[in-house]
């Protein structure tokens, strides 16, 4: 173990050192709280052995600031003192040591001691790697419980918790906005003819392609087996389908073959779009409703186009 000295008499430090030797531990002096201080902020230390009465800063503040430090691994703190009464003992642990000896030191008892602090301290070094490990896995687990694994788009648990914050915002700050419900069109006859591999790679293309030509602060989600939600918040139905007809074009530009579709040719989307005016006293999930209702009409009118939620289709 690395243990750090906190002494201000010069023989007393030279027993400890000796017999820190003799026990095999790596150590560093201080010779007084203040410098004991400084060297444990800036060394990776397992146990302090300090002294109560220094000049400076004593051994209990000293104790007491390193307790309070926190982010470093755990350091075991051991008071050896010549306030040896119990009222010391107790105040000692009370500010935060571990443990108390008395002098004159006694070699074997400080043994028995380190042996203590090496299983608490190894103790607490698993504890902090196994938390440091879970918090990693847990963020992991968050994110891939809100992303769809396919597509690597967000998923229908993230829309729900970011349409209920939008909700919020919109109310809050009046504002506007938009969504749009994408769908592919004949997708099951393109996984029975392409396979069903196929038809996931088409699904990664797609969700990449709608990405790409959407703004900053617009987003994406899988919402359902082939349909994407786009949301663009602050924007209104006109600026919204200006974005929406460049995506389904661009779905349109990736020619993939389609040859079972009718005509034949390649992959399109059809899509819904509705909006909220600022003041509105509709709400989002009004707006889905509507959003689907004209991504019927659009498959009905002809798809591969985008359709207002009135019926009328505008591309
Ligand atoms: P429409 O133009 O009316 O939308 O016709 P469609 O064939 O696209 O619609 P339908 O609802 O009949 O079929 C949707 C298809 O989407 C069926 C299903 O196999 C496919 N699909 C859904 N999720 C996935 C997926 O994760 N991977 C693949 N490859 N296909 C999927
Ligand atoms: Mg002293
Ligand atoms: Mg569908
Ligand atoms: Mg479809």
């Amino acid at each position: 173990m690395k243990i750090l000295i906190a002494e201000d008499d010069a023989l007393s430090r030279l027993v400890l050192e000796r017999a820190i030797r003799k026990l095999d531990h790596e150590y560093v002096t201080a010779m007084d709280g203040t410098q004991a201080w400084d060297i444990f902020q800036s060394s990776k230390l397992d146990v302090v052995i300090s002294d109560w009465m220094m000049p400076g800063m004593d051994g209990v503040e000293l104790c007491q600031r390193i307790r309070k430090m926190a982010g470093t691994p755990y350091t075991y703190f051991i008071f050896l003192t010549a306030l040896s009464d119990k009222y010391h003992w107790l105040a000692g642990l009370e500010a935060g040591a571990d443990d108390y000896l008395s002098k004159p030191l006694n070699l074997f008892e400080l043994k028995t001691r380190l042996l203590v602090a090496q299983r608490v301290t190894s103790l607490h070094r698993q504890l902090a790697i196994q938390k440091s490990e879970l918090e990693q896995l847990n963020g992991l687990l968050f994110k891939q419980a809100h992303r769809d694994p396919l597509t690597q788009l967000r998923n229908r648990l993230q829309m729900d918790e970011d349409l209920a914050a939008l909700q919020d915002w919109i109310a809050r700050y009046n504002q506007s906005c938009c969504l749009a419900l994408c769908d592919i069109d004949f997708f099951k006859a393109f996984n029975d003819h392409y396979g069903h591999l196929a038809g996931d790679e088409v699904l990664r293309v797609l969700g990449q392609t709608i990405g790409q030509n959407m703004r900053g602060r617009d987003s994406v989600y899988r919402y359902g087996g082939e349909e994407f939600l786009i949301v663009l918040p602050e924007q209104s139905l006109a600026s919204g389908a200006v974005v929406v007809a460049r995506v389904l074009q661009a779905v349109e530009n990736l020619a993939i073959p389609h040859q079972t579709r009718k005509p034949a040719g390649v992959l399109t989307m059809s899509a819904g779009i509705a909006a909220l005016i600022p003041g509105d006293s509709r709400t989002i999930e009004d707006l889905l409703k509507e959003a689907d209702k004209a991504l019927y009409e659009a498959k009905e009118s002809g798809r591969n186009r985008l359709a207002v939620s009135s019926i009328e289709s505008i591309r």
